[in-house]
């Protein structure tokens, strides 16, 4: 932390300063400047944040050099990024991870169909909402159990591992007897008991941007689950900002970022961000060319029938031929996807 002084501060301004910087593990060190005087506070931050220095009289601001995530910064790794492995498969920097399948289980015959198209398509991994965190109270809410079993009938016939969000601590022994990866929405990306309720089930946990959310908060939530749980990959699926022309803005920029200060991996969903599926296959591309480590897409073979996120699906039958462009994407890129 780096505590600048006002122009003005009287020199026992200063040494009041020093005396309250005055704890274990916190080396002080003078850095006077043209016309004010900074005072550099290096070691634990959290120690220095606790000391409430910004209202010291005397004190201009007081700026934070390092950051505050802790277990998912790139630096407490030693600038080696994280592999996560789900079922057989491995997320990583080298490859593109695909994650493919319906926004909803709405039925045993369209997930199955789904898979089929998805693994056909060489996805990694299915998807697929059996608990919805709906806007509205009123809207279809999920098949709950009976869609988990739909889940878990679709890894037996394609052999895809499954992901599907926990909303509720109620139902985490449920979800997780049959996840391979739990996702966390969106809207929960700062639910922390239920970060923590994910991270103890041992089981990757997907970790979706919160709406409104900095990339600072999501690798601080991130935190919660690594602190118990290694396997954590994160997802840009579009934050809201003054455009209402599409549904979110899709923040590509917030994938080199993160990859910039943190070893977990990161995917893209460009299937929420614009709420419309014309859009998707372009998202892919420009996901996977700012260097993108997966995507998560949906697609069910009649998204004119779906009862949530219908417009945004792809229709399965095609999904292998929409993904071509992508694939090419990460070809020139030397990724395997
Ligand atoms: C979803 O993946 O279906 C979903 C609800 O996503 P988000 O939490 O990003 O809105
Ligand atoms: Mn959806």
């Amino acid at each position: 932390m780096m505590v600048v002084m006002l122009p003005d501060a009287t020199p026992e301004q200063i040494s009041n300063v020093h005396n309250r910087l005055a704890i274990p593990g916190i080396k002080v060190v003078d850095m006077p400047g043209t016309s004010q005087l900074a005072i550099g506070a290096l070691g634990d931050v959290m120690a220095v944040r606790e000391l409430a220095i910004e209202a010291l009289p005397g004190v201009d601001r007081v700026v934070a050099i390092s950051r505050p995530f802790k277990m998912s910064s790139l630096e407490g790794s030693n600038g080696e990024y994280s592999q996560v492995q789900v079922g057989n498969h491995v997320v990583s920097r080298n490859t593109v991870t695909l994650i493919a399948g319906p926004c909803t289980v709405e039925s045993r015959e369209s997930t199955l169909e789904a898979a089929h198209h998805v693994k056909a398509a060489g996805a990694h991994m299915l998807r697929g909402g059996a608990f919805k965190p709906r806007t509205s109270p009123f809207s279809f809410q999920g098949f709950g159990e009976q869609a988990l079993n739909i889940l878990a009938e679709a890894r037996d016939q394609t052999g895809l591992p499954i992901v599907t969000e926990l909303t509720d601590l109620s139902y985490t022994s449920m979800v997780s007897d049959v996840a391979d990866m739990i996702q966390i929405g969106a809207r929960n990306m700062q639910n922390y008991p239920l970060l923590e309720a994910a991270a103890s089930t041992g089981k990757a946990v997907l970790l979706k941007r919160g709406l409104s959310s900095t990339l600072e908060e999501m690798l601080m939530a991130a935190d919660y689950i690594l602190k118990e749980n290694p396997r954590v990959i994160l997802c840009e699926r579009g934050i809201r900002s003054f455009e209402t022309a599409t549904r979110f803005t899709l923040d590509l920029s917030a994938v080199i970022w993160l990859q910039m200060h943190s070893h977990l991996p990161v995917i893209v969903d460009p299937s929420h961000a614009p709420g419309d599926r014309r859009f998707v296959p372009a998202l892919c591309q420009a996901a996977v060319a700012v260097g993108a480590d997966g995507l998560i897409v949906e697609t069910t073979p009649e998204p004119e029938k779906a009862q949530c996120d219908g417009p945004q699906q792809l229709h399965s039958a095609d999904f292998a031929e929409l993904l071509a462009p992508t694939r090419a994407v990460a070809a020139a890129l030397g990724k395997a996807m």
